[in-house]
């Protein structure tokens, strides 16, 4: 064996392809990775299909196809008011994943310090470890997980490159306010720290409430890039589809590295892509949608034994098991798998510390008779 030091040492497998699997093999519901259990829509298939039959089949321009870069700019305008020149500030990506990786490789370099805040997203911390970056990690805590702005302030050292915000929240469902604006606006203002602000649950916000994008707010605007994933738009988790928005600069130095890091995403998707995207209904109707969903997830499970967190945006349930067990969430997650069917994610996964509050996550994008079964399970629990 050739010896070779790992890059990721206290890296293993995500808990996402570990939980699938596990559900996979016991034939458990699976409400542990977020993804729906329902189809994308005939029409995009169609469109797709059309695309791949009409021989668009050959490598699109390294940023995208045009006409799907010029949707996409048309679509952030209506929500958010802001104009994206679809030339230099938009660009496809394989899915919002290779968009944060991109943009910290673009930018990242050793020794710079990024907040991010905990539970987050499980591809944060590596790829910025990986680029030689300094994970700054602020641990928000339960039941709430508001970010404590006045301890974000004091994180912030002359090495500090960016904060990474996402909201909706994977996994705890909480939104950014307008007083969360207001804070980090006053905290960045006065600094070059730029933003990463992963988005892609901006469509699934409840309760009648407003979506935050950067792209609102011109002294966050300038800094952030923005990434999105069209699988959670249309239900096409893998298809890996998705985007980066960033101003011009920004921008440039993002696709230095994507064009060497997966040149171009594939064209018949974002061809059919493209043209769904023309009529503003595909996704209008998506807060109810999932809002829907939600609160019939939630009354079921509201005669559990859990405790339900608040969810305010996204589709993960947050429940507490707090004086039911003493065991480890990732524990309790492979047992309820194992002993009653149904998979969820341990919310410890998401602290580069393992800290275990006793929550587990369940996904709630699945049809609703799937939901009726697993809350049938989970009310023996
Ligand atoms: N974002 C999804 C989740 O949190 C999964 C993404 C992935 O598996 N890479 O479940």
């Amino acid at each position: 064996m050739i010896p070779i030091t790992s890059k990721l040492p206290q890296t293993g497998t995500t808990i996402f392809t570990v939980m699938s699997a596990l559900a996979a093999e016991t034939k458990a519901i699976n409400l542990s990775q977020g993804f729906p259990d329902f189809d994308c829509a005939p029409q995009l298939t169609k469109l797709v299909a059309k695309a791949m039959k009409d021989g668009h089949n050959q490598y699109a321009p390294m940023a995208g196809l045009m006409s799907l870069r010029e949707q996409i700019s048309i679509k952030t305008e209506k929500l958010y008011g802001a104009v994206y020149n679809p030339d230099t500030e938009v660009t496809v990506t394989a899915g919002g994943t290779q968009a944060i990786y991109t943009a910290l490789s673009a930018v990242i370099h050793p020794n710079d310090e990024v907040i991010i805040f905990e539970p987050a997203y499980d591809s944060y911390a590596p790829a910025i470890k990986l680029m030689g970056g300094v994970v700054k990690s602020l641990e928000l805590e339960p039941p709430d997980y508001r970010i404590p702005w006045d301890m974000v302030k004091r994180l912030i050292t002359n090495k500090t490159r960016m904060i990474i915000l996402n909201s909706p929240q994977n996994p705890t469902g909480t939104i950014l306010s307008m007083a969360d604006i207001d804070e980090l606006t006053a905290i960045v203002k006065s600094q070059d720290i730029l933003i990463l602000s992963d988005e892609v649950y901006e469509h699934l916000v409840y309760d009648g409430q407003e979506h935050h994008s950067m792209a609102r707010y011109p002294e966050l605007r300038k800094r952030s890039f923005i990434t999105v994933s069209f699988g959670k738009l249309f239900h096409a988790t893998g298809w890996k589809v998705g985007y980066c928005l960033a101003p011009a600069n920004l921008m440039q130095e993002f696709r230095k590295v994507h064009q060497f890091l997966v040149f171009s995403v594939n064209t018949p998707m974002q061809a059919g892509i493209a043209d769904y995207l023309k009529d503003e209904n595909v996704y209008a109707g998506l807060p109810d949608f999932f809002q829907q969903k939600r609160d019939h997830f939630r009354e079921g499970l509201s005669q559990s034994r859990f405790k339900l967190l608040s969810c305010q945006g996204s589709y993960f349930q947050c429940v507490s098991y707090q004086g039911l067990t003493d065991e480890k969430d990732t524990d309790l997650a492979i047992r309820i798998t194992n002993e009653f069917g149904v998979a969820s994610i341990p919310v410890s996964a998401f602290y580069s510390k393992g800290t275990d509050h006793h929550i587990l996550r369940f996904c709630f994008a699945k049809r609703q008779e799937t939901l009726d079964k697993a809350v049938e399970r989970l009310l023996k629990v």
